[in-house]
């Protein structure tokens, strides 16, 4: 037996509260439910984050979680949801295996994300930008 939850899960052999699966992806309720509605889609076959994905699981993730959001804020109408997904301990990643949250949103809902913007000067963002183009081509 995988010592993954997420694959056992997908395995069926731990329980999970489902609401949606197709060939590469399945959507399950996220256990913690920060708030109510709270769901992960997480790919079937096993990759430890996004760095991992191959290009059919990449799109199937994106086709499932615009499809269960819709049916998110159709159920519970939430003010706003937020898409987060980790890679790595240093983002917060608590599960090595490629899971998106969707997480229906509410003000003052206690959810936090500090953004410390440094606001660089023009240059700086060239330079990023060009080591980042160099990597693509
Ligand atoms: P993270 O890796 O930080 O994106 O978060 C992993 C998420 O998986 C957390 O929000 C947990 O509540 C959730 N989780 C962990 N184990 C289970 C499980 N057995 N069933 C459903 N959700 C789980
Ligand atoms: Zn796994």
């Amino acid at each position: 037996m995988s010592d993954c939850v997420f694959c056992r899960i997908v395995a069926g052999q731990i329980p999970s509260t489902r609401v949606f699966e197709d060939e590469d992806t399945v959507a399950f309720m996220d256990i913690g439910q920060v708030n109510p509605g709270h769901v992960l889609v997480a790919v079937k076959r096993h990759a430890d984050n996004l760095y991992a994905l191959d290009e059919a699981q990449a799109a199937a993730v994106a086709r499932t979680s615009a499809r269960v959001a819709r049916a998110i804020r159709d159920a519970f109408a939430p003010a706003g949801l937020s898409v987060y997904q980790a890679n790595g301990k240093a983002a917060g990643q608590t599960v090595f295996h490629y899971h998106v949250h969707l997480l229906p949103r509410h003000e003052a809902d206690g959810m936090e994300l500090t953004w410390p913007v440094k606001n660089p000067p023009r240059e700086k963002l060239e330079g990023y930008a060009e080591k980042i183009r160099t990597q693509l081509a």
